[in-house]
């Protein structure tokens, strides 16, 4: 038995995991259903249903459907009011939308440090940036893992700010059993192709306010008003509707999403428990306050020196080539993305943007080190059985048992490029 990468020989894993998204009958009768109806676009009854739908799933009084995840993060800023040189504090663990949303309604995110287990914000260091012009914080529950919502929450109640959930990786998730989703002002979430819930693209807001809900429904929506007239604009709104269609897709794949944690749930808790006596590739433990978890993203942490000392994306490509979908995590932190050091951004509507960092010069140190050391599986991979678990293990080992054929690889491949 040889490694894959090296000799091309057979992998450990020679077929895929399960596909993403899972479909079916239930997805083409709702489909072919709307169709018929001819009632297509973002006014279709269909959008409200899915709608309601998700926001009692979730314990929120209000959902606003729209067509994607960034759209339901910057509408809800808007609404909020966030505007010329607002701070709003945002991980530095993310997906761009987190940041990019901000900077759509001429808001200044600001970068703090996660929590090196969980990669979800770190409250010291969300209290320690607040400024006079902190208007609202962005907690991602990253990989379906909730923030700590009871400190986010104090942090908030004292300094008078906002929360705004970014839940794109958390549907069905919860914190000491309330779901996410109704633990700040609003939360957003995405329907993206890969997400927990998709229908290739779409997003949602939930709130328990009645203005709010109102105001992004308005937003969204050019500026009408429920119950008025089709040409009466009350406000610059905008058409950021979803579709007929995408709610029909929805309504589908939300009523797979129990069912879909629960095997998740049991598949990542046989891989923690095999992990536990695996050295080199671990993954922490969860908040014990996290009441469930939808599983995301598996997030593991890389230790090389049970690896021989091999680069961590030397081990990845090995485990790819034994047909173990493992991915690196972010390439770096949010904060080291080309739109934040090259200066990007067009001038803010007041004339300059007033960032009260300098985002070229930040490190921080836990955002780094998972950029450094971390590595993903993504959900589908948990979706299968045991057998499909037991083959992540058998890779993992087979990769560590030829370490050093690895490493020599590994120094050949450096002196070349020398
Ligand atoms: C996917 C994602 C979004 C944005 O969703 P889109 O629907 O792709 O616009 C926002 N935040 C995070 C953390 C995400 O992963």
């Amino acid at each position: 038995m040889s490694l894959a990468l090296l000799q091309g020989t057979s992998p450990v894993r020679a077929h895929p995991f399960l596909p993403w998204p899972q479909q079916g009958e239930p997805e083409e009768k709702n489909l072919l259903d709307l169709l018929r109806t001819g009632s297509w676009g973002g006014y279709s009854p269909k959008v409200e249903e899915f709608g309601q739908a998700f926001a009692e799933v979730h314990r929120a009084k209000y959902g606003i459907c729209c067509s994607n995840g960034t759209v339901a993060l910057e509408v809800a800023l808007r609404a909020l009011k966030i505007g010329c040189g607002d701070e709003v504090i945002v991980p530095s663990i993310s997906f761009v939308a987190t940041a990019a949303s901000v900077l759509l309604c001429h808001g200044c995110p600001v970068f703090v440090d996660v929590d090196p287990q969980t990669c979800t914000l770190l409250p010291e260091a969300v209290e320690s940036a607040i400024s006079p012009r902190t208007r609202a914080v962005i907690p991602v529950h990253f990989g379906g893992h909730p923030a700590d919502m009871d400190a986010i929450g104090r942090i908030a109640a004292k300094h008078r700010i906002a929360i705004v959930e970014d839940a794109a990786h958390a549907h069905g998730a919860m914190w000491r059993d309330v779901p996410v989703g109704s633990l700040g002002t609003a939360a957003a979430f995405s329907f993206q192709a890969f997400k927990l819930v998709t229908a290739g693209e779409g997003g949602i807001v939930l709130t328990n306010s009645s203005s709010m809900a109102e105001t992004i429904w308005s937003y969204c929506n050019q500026g009408r008003r429920k119950g008025m007239g089709w040409y009466e604009h009350f406000t610059l709104g905008t058409n950021y509707r979803m579709t007929g269609f995408q709610a029909a897709v929805l309504c589908a794949q939300l009523e797979r999403l129990p069912a879909q944690i629960r095997k998740r749930t049991e598949n990542v808790d046989y891989f923690r428990e095999r992990l536990r006596s695996f050295h080199g590739i671990s993954i922490p433990d969860d908040d014990p306050r996290v009441s469930r978890h939808p599983h995301y993203l598996v997030t593991m942490h890389y230790d090389s020196s049970h690896f021989a000392g091999l680069r961590r994306n030397l081990v990845i490509q090995a485990l790819q080539a034994e047909g173990i979908p493992v991915l690196p995590t972010y390439p770096f932190p949010l904060y080291r993305t080309p739109l934040f050091i090259n200066g990007q951004l067009p001038p803010c509507r007041c004339g300059t943007w007033r960032f009260g960092q300098r985002y070229e010069s930040l490190r921080l140190e836990h955002a780094e080190w998972i950029c450094e050391n971390g590595m993903w599986l993504e959900q589908n991979v948990f979706l299968g059985n045991r057998n499909d678990i037991d083959d992540v293990l058998t890779a993992f080992e087979k990769v560590q048992r030829f370490s050093s054929a690895l490493l020599d690889f590994q120094r050949s491949s450096q002196s070349h490029r020398a």
